[in-house]
Parts: C-alpha cells; structure tokens; sequence
C-alpha cells in the first residue's frame, strides 16, 4: 500500500500549497501518508542554477537536461520506488490506474517543462509515463498533483466515507448520481420526492437509474 509521494518540479510552492490542503493535507497530519516536493535546481551543478539546454536538432523550447534530473532522481528514489514521469504522451490517467498505483509502496513523480525531458532519463529511470488528459500544460506540476490527488484518495482511511469511493463516478465505468441538500425547495426548484422518503431501496433504485441514465446521455462511450 502507497505510504510517500514524492515530487520532482522546478516549481516546489505550487506543489506545496497543494498537497498540504483539503483531504491530502489531513492524510499527512493523521499519519496515512508522507509527501515530499523538490526542487530540480537543488541538483543543478551550473552557478546559475540552469537545469535546461537548447534541443539537438534545432526548434523551438528547451529541454531539461539529463545530469539534474538523473542525480535527483538517484538520490530521492529507494529500492521500493516507482518513478512516474507526466507527460501528455503517456498513458491515460484513470480510476483503474489510481487504484493500482495505491498499492505502490512510494511514488516519485517528475515533472518537466519546456519541451519536456532528455530521453536518456526515460528510457533508463521512469517506470511510468502518465497523461493527465489530451492536452498540453505548460509544466506536469499540476498533473503530478493530479495525479497525487487521484492516488491518495484511493487509500483506505483517507476519505472521511470509504462508502464515498464506490459511489464516484468512473467507479464501475458508470456516472455518479445528483445530490440535493438543504432546503427541500429552493426558488421553487424541488428535491426529487423518493429521497425525502426515507425508503433506502426506493432511494437506491433511483440513484441507479439516474446513474444509468446520465452515463448513456453524456458518457455513451463507457459502453452500457
Ligand atoms: N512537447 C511536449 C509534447 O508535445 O508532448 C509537451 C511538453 S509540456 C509543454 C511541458 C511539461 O508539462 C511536460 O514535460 C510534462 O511534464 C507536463 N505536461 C503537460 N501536459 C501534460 C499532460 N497532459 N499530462 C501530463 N503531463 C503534462
């Protein structure tokens, strides 16, 4: 089971403000997991602190060179290690992929920039090249703190309701259902009598049905 993440970016404060809030932040404070964010220009030898070159072959951007990235990740990476790099051509982020990253003991998530990062790491220090969707970001801080977020919650004991997970869209490939709080009417607009009834299997009959019917209105691809 997954018990550190850490994180490799040339921007830590975006990292960190991230991970210390909400659900992720409470996993950390209770215990459940540890984070770790670093800079890349800790590693840098350049009295500049440079981490990036022009690309061989000439064109546009920057390319984050190997010694840093190779140096930081030997050093931050442990026998137990799986080294994940974001990249929008990886493979595509999913619940199925989150939940079987859970059961990583640690993960260390690189983040590029620019153009990205010399193949030579690639090919010789990531175990897995992950998308967080068919578009490109300017750097992979936010999709490792996507990714982090995605993981996170999968472990037991880190969201409030373990019942909250089975329930999520994407769970068993259906939408969730619509939620509806206080008050029972607001500017005219009614919560759906069956969950005010307090009959559970009428209640649950209903969520099934909505979950059926929004995933075939807006999701016809997940196949039911
Ligand atoms: N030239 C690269 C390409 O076309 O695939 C894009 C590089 S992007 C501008 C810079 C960095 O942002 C990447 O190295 C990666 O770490 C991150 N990134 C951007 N989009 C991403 C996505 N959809 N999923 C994961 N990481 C992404």
């Amino acid at each position: 089971m997954l018990k550190r993440i850490d994180v490799l970016t040339l921007f830590p404060r975006m990292a960190e403000g991230f991970l210390a809030e909400s659900i992720l932040g409470r996993a950390v404070s209770r215990g459940l997991m540890e984070m770790g964010v670093h800079n890349l220009r800790d590693w840098s030898t350049d009295k500049h602190k440079k981490v990036d070159d022009r690309p061989f072959g000439g064109g546009a951007g920057m390319v984050l060179m190997p010694e840093p990235l190779f140096d930081a990740i030997e050093a931050l990476k442990t026998e137990q290690t799986t080294t994940v790099y974001l990249c929008p051509d990886g493979e595509m982020l999913s619940t199925e992929m989150a939940r079987e990253l859970a059961t990583h003991p640690h993960l260390l998530m690189v983040s590029g920039h620019y153009e990205g990062i010399d193949q030579r790491v690639r090919d010789t220090l990531v175990d897995r090249e992950i998308s967080i969707g068919d578009y490109v970001l300017t750097n992979g801080t936010l999709p490792a703190c996507v990714l982090a977020d995605c993981v996170t919650r999968q472990i037991p004991g880190v969201l409030g309701e373990e019942k909250s997970l089975t329930q999520d869209s994407f769970n068993d490939n259906f939408l969730t259902f619509p939620q509806f709080t206080r008050p029972a009417e607001y500017r005219g607009m009614k919560v759906p009598e069956v969950l005010l009834g307090g009959n559970h299997a009428a209640i649950e009959q209903w969520r099934a049905e909505e979950r059926q019917r929004r995933t075939r209105d807006k999701r016809p691809d997940l196949n039911h």
